[in-house]
């Protein structure tokens, strides 16, 4: 459902809904591959000439795959995705789409996400997804949680502790009710100093643009309170990391029919959905780089016991009913909880590649294979997952990366010029972290 913020500036030019709603400045913002917010801050008067043309960038400048010779590349707002900042309201934020030399850019995140979802509805489905983005409150200089009280060893759900930032917690949920987003809980993690807030589910563009824009809003409003938010999958190494678990069902093109549910199928999942599943499992470890994007990623899932008693963050490619030590829990009818995901995965991409996989199990009739009812997080031992048949996720960025770049079904899919740009730029950020000497390898090594 659109907001009535989006109906009204679906009819009227948005200078005109800029006067009516007090909007002084819009912020047309892209994402580039990283995930990162990039805007120009427009002032009203001049933002109906903005839709029409776009607002010019030096693509190079940011993380995207071009050149400073390059000609300026447009970002061309989607009217339909304005939202009034709740703790601004005299800015206006608009997710854009990225153009070049008259055409779409087909590595800009957003781009590639639009066009999985039209590969879908060709074939008459449509994606919904709802994400979990977790993250930290950390003090303003990044050094530690904000909280010196928070220090329970199994602090999920702490009461005492979620109160603590009740201020900033409950502003930010004040922001969804206002906004439409259907937000209906709110709770401390499982690491200290973690917090996650949940909304509802919706369209899987309407999804990642919540998603872009949720990541800013909690970054703003712990800044107004002296605070810094992190997304960062694993801030601290003895804490579980931030997850994006990510719930997934594909409905028909009136969005009317959830056909993943059958009411007489295994765990309430139709054959559909299990191909959809299968997909996503045989091309698992080619979407790590893109569901795990970052170095830091890696010690987020693979990793050892958190002080809690669990990373809730998965090792192994496999699949279960309502159990959360593997890489997909089926938690109720309908639907798949994809718990691959962390807090640095980029939105569009993230929700582009599930599709696109996904799509590719149902058109092969990918078999997932059976599901295991055993708890994955003691079954850890190479043998013991070889006798199971279930592979492990790789276990660092480069060997993800690799497989990323080899992988036919997303160069065929998302295309050869947004992998080819996906690889190379996080290639470069993996050859620059094999540049730093870490005190770990000082401390086991000098003697050698
Ligand atoms: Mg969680």
């Amino acid at each position: 459902m659109a907001s009535a913020a989006q109906r009204i500036a679906a009819q009227k030019k948005l200078s005109q809904v800029a006067r009516s709603k007090g909007i002084k400045y819009f912020l047309i913002s892209f994402t580039d591959l990283f995930g990162v917010s990039r805007s120009k801050l427009v002032p009203a008067a001049a933002i109906d000439g903005m839709v029409a043309d776009g607002a010019g960038f030096a693509g190079f400048a940011t993380n995207l795959d071009m050149s400073p010779a390059d000609s300026d590349m447009f970002a061309v707002p989607d009217t339909s995705s304005l939202i009034q900042l709740p703790w601004k309201p005299e800015v206006g934020w608009l997710a854009a789409n990225i153009q070049m030399d008259g055409k779409s850019v087909e590595h800009g995140p957003r781009n590639v996400l639009q066009r999985q979802i039209d590969a879908a509805a060709k074939k008459g489905y449509r994606l919904k997804t709802g994400v979990e983005c977790e993250y930290h409150l950390i003090s303003a200089d990044g050094s530690d949680i904000s909280d010196p009280a928070d220090t329970m060893a199994k602090p999920c759900y702490d009461q005492q502790a979620l109160m603590r930032r009740y201020d900033v917690v409950s502003e930010i949920c004040d922001a969804m009710l206002e906004l439409g987003w259907g937000p209906y809980q709110n709770d401390h993690e499982d690491a200290n100093g973690q917090f996650e807030m949940n909304w509802d589910y919706d369209d899987v563009m309407v999804t990642a643009d919540r998603h872009v824009f949720f990541k800013f809003m909690v970054k703003s409003i712990a800044e107004k309170h002296g605070l810094r938010a992190t997304f960062m999958p694993k801030p601290f190494v003895h804490l579980t990391g931030n997850g994006c678990h990510t719930h997934a069902s594909l409905w028909d093109k009136a969005g009317k029919k959830n056909l993943f549910h059958a009411q007489r199928g295994e765990l309430g999942i139709s054959a559909l959905g299990y191909n959809f599943l299968g997909g996503v499992l045989a091309h698992a470890d080619q979407l790590c780089s893109i569901f795990n994007p970052t170095v830091n990623s890696y010690k987020r899932i693979n990793a050892p016991v958190t002080t809690s008693g669990a990373t809730w963050a998965p090792n192994t490619i496999s699949y279960t009913g309502n159990n959360r030590t593997h890489m997909v829990r089926i938690p109720d009818p309908g639907r798949f909880e994809f718990r691959i995901m962390d807090g640095s995965t980029n939105p569009y991409l993230c929700q582009a590649g599930l599709l696109a996989a996904g799509l590719d199990g149902i058109a092969n009739k990918t078999d997932p294979g059976k599901r295991l009812d055993i708890n994955m997080y003691q079954t850890r031992r190479a043998e013991e997952l070889r006798k199971l048949k279930v592979k492990q996720l790789p276990l660092n960025l480069l060997d993800a990366l690799r497989l990323t770049d080899k992988s036919k079904m997303l160069r065929s899919t998302l295309g050869d010029e947004t992998i080819d740009a996906y690889v190379k730029l996080k290639m470069a950020d993996w050859n620059h972290y094999t540049h730093h000497l870490t005190q770990w390898e000082r401390d086991t090594t000098l003697d050698c």
